[in-house]
């Protein structure tokens, strides 16, 4: 089957419309969203749903937009499912002023981007680019993101509901659709209203390369390392001070590089410090720890436990506290219990005539959160390459099978229901 778009309203017109607008999220802010101008996108959104004759189409307080496809088949009990897709884009890199490129039909040659000529997308650093030949790539011009992560997302999004609402030979039940600020910066599902979302299944759409799914995702706690060392005149400290910054300088220095994110890949887990602030008395060291099997976090942080244990015994005056914080849970686990919600978005993507593929991410997204708040959320592919930096690209082609498999995956669901 082949989804044809209208002049004007496909799914690459609504891109190119989308990534103009700057929509950064901001970590040192404190209002929700964490920037206003994340509404600006949200308040298009509600209205181009709306001028497709979606009616509840709105944005909330918190900048979340939601919008329902009513089920257009006589069938009752088909479940409703959701599409997701967030609309800030990373704060890494500048998203102000974005001038998109569109590179007809590609050849596997550098691509030198006219606004910084010294930024290059080579094909050796690239090699996703491999299987792109022929086709059109979409990049900003060298001195911005583009924005793919994720508004490749909500272009696909927004024109499969174009497509649902306009073509009735397209048989679905009732479809949700969300969009969420802030995911960039860790906070995009924190004010998600999961009962007035009303879905059975959520599929976020902020993944790589095309036929690739996620179901599953590290599982993550932060903790916290407190030392409490000696403070002594420096002029009298011999045999008295005990420094906490030099004990936590050989904590960190201790720890395996076996299971450190510079010596890992695949399935490995592993412990991060991520900050660290000290004075001679005490001194704090923030990680991070990450593992696909859950268990192992438990000894990851005693693995710290431990490196604390054996740097103090030559420091007898001083001690530590080490305090574990859950942050998210690999959503394989809730995943397992529906097998369906993957089984179907897989045959949607074969169905849109790609290699599915099952993948793991090492790190979370918006969906590990949702499917513990009871909304089992697996991760499908956008198109979105090396995001978060200036040579972010993606190309037209892919952003198309996604919106073939968005629709394939609706006309599944209702197919499996009475
Ligand atoms: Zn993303």
């Amino acid at each position: 089957m082949i989804f044809n778009s209208e002049p004007g309203f496909t799914v690459t017109g609504r891109f190119l419309k989308y990534v103009t607008i700057d929509t950064q999220s901001d970590p040192s802010s404190s209002s929700i969203p964490s920037t206003e101008k994340q509404k600006d996108l949200g308040n298009i959104l509600v209205s181009e749903l709306q001028a497709m004759g979606i009616v509840d189409a709105d944005i909330d307080e918190y900048g979340y937009v939601y919008a329902t496809i009513p089920a257009n088949t006589a069938k009752q009990n088909i479940p409703v499912i959701c599409f997701c897709s967030h609309m800030d884009t990373a704060p890494d890199c500048s998203g102000t002023g974005v001038i998109p490129i569109v590179h007809k039909n590609y050849q596997g040659d550098d691509i030198i981007l006219p606004g910084d000529p010294s930024q290059i997308i080579k094909l050796k650093e690239h090699p996703d680019l491999k299987n792109q030949i022929g086709n059109d790539l979409i990049t900003a011009n060298g001195t911005t993101l583009l924005g793919a992560d994720n508004k490749a997302g909500v272009a696909e999004i927004m024109d499969a509901c174009y497509q649902m609402i306009s073509r009735p030979e397209i048989k679905h039940g009732k479809i949700r659709i969300l969009f969420t600020p802030d995911e960039e910066i860790g906070r995009g599902v924190d004010h998600v209203d999961i009962q007035k979302l009303g879905a059975y299944a959520g599929y976020t759409m902020d993944g790589e390369s095309a036929g690739n799914m996620e179901n599953e995702t590290f599982s993550a706690d932060g903790a916290t390392l407190v030392i409490n060392g000696v403070s002594a005149h420096p002029g009298f400290g011999k045999g008295k001070m005990e420094s906490a910054i030099k004990i936590a300088g050989q904590i960190v220095a201790a720890l395996p590089f076996e299971l450190s994110p510079e010596g890992t890949e695949n399935r490995d887990g592993f412990i991060h410090p991520v900050a660290i602030e000290g004075h001679v008395e005490t001194a704090r060291i923030d990680f991070i720890i990450r593992d696909f099997n859950e268990d192992k976090l438990t000894d990851h942080a005693n693995t710290i436990r431990k490196m604390a244990v054996e740097t103090l015994k030559r420091f007898p005056g001083s001690s530590f506290q080490l305090q574990v914080k859950p942050q998210y849970r690999n959503m394989k686990k809730i995943l397992d219990k529906h097998p369906h919600i993957v089984e179907y978005a897989m045959e949607a993507m074969k169905r849109a005539g790609l290699n599915a593929k099952l993948c793991s991410i090492r790190g979370g997204t918006d969906g590990s959160r949702l499917s513990f708040m009871g909304l089992p959320c697996p991760n499908i592919f956008a198109g979105e390459h090396a995001f978060h930096g200036k040579q972010e690209w993606v190309s037209v082609q892919d952003m198309q099978k996604a919106v073939e498999t968005i629709l394939h995956l609706c006309m599944i669901w209702e197919e499996h229901s009475e």
